[in-house]
């Protein structure tokens, strides 16, 4: 319903990525998958979670005597292991394998290094389209001796930048991941609790606001964003300020609101 709120297109999704099977974690889902079928969803759609949410939607089509438009092709995750997800030629999705109370994954999205960019400008009348398509690759052009015609430089423009994002919910302080998240981009990472209701953060398996923000800090990421706040919190600002001592380039994510990565 939030997707809707915001406006967001849900034909478009195609991928749905599920970290592990409480229910604040997928309970959703079926309104979704409805919301798409009523849409004359076609496409078919790919879910990654871990074994038993097949089951668990099967079971709701079975007993609502219901079945829907499109195909729902599920992919299992074993949670314990860093398993590659998705990958195609412009990015990879990787399991970030979490400590909480059931069985739970994170999700590190990579773009991979994007080609370099045509400089319209740069470009002179008669040149051939198999040499802007070999520029475009990264490559110097050369006649059939060998000799340099087109320095790959004179014609295009850096590549840009690649951009990672890690998403890390729910989890208790998981020293394991430091090395797998180091320096990316953006990191999601759950603040349930305050430091002052720690020992609540370790009963549950979930983190403090302080626990997220080092996290941040020693995995030299660029920008923490915050969020998964127990329902006790009234004010978000003291998580964020907490959160703030120790990394100062942290948010609250709130739904509906827009990140740039990094910065
Ligand atoms: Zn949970």
């Amino acid at each position: 319903m939030q997707l809707i709120r915001y406006q967001l297109p849900i034909h478009k999704i195609d991928h749905i990525f599920i970290s592990h099977l409480h229910g604040d974690h997928y309970l959703g889902l079926m309104g979704l998958l409805f919301s798409m079928h009523l849409q004359r969803r076609t496409n078919d759609l790919h879910l990654y979670s871990q074994k038993g949410l097949d089951e668990i939607i099967l079971l709701q089509l079975k007993y609502s005597k219901s079945s829907l438009n499109f195909t729902i092709i599920f992919h299992t995750f074993d949670a314990s292991l860093i398993q590659v997800l998705y990958e195609d030629e412009a990015l990879t999705i990787d399991t970030i394998p979490l400590i909480h109370k059931l069985e739970c994954a994170g999700f590190l999205f990579r773009e991979k290094p994007k080609p370099r960019k045509i400089n319209k400008e740069k470009l002179k009348e008669g040149m051939l389209l198999q040499h802007i398509a070999l520029l475009k690759t990264g490559a110097d052009v050369h006649d059939e001796k060998g000799n340099l015609l087109y320095l790959n430089s004179d014609y295009t423009l850096p590549a840009q930048t690649s951009l990672s994002y890690a998403f890390c919910s729910d989890t208790a302080w998981n020293e394991k991941m430091i090395e797998q998240i180091r320096g990316i981009n953006l990191l999601y990472h759950e603040a349930t609790f305050m430091e002052e209701e720690k020992d609540k953060a370790q009963e549950t398996r979930h983190s403090t606001a302080a626990e997220a923000a080092e996290m941040a800090l020693r995995s030299r990421v660029q920008k923490l964003l915050i969020g998964h706040f127990s329902a006790r919190y009234r004010e978000l600002e003291p998580l964020l300020l907490e959160a703030r001592e120790v990394f100062a380039n942290t948010e609250l994510a709130i739904e509906g609101s827009t990140f740039e990565g990094g910065t």
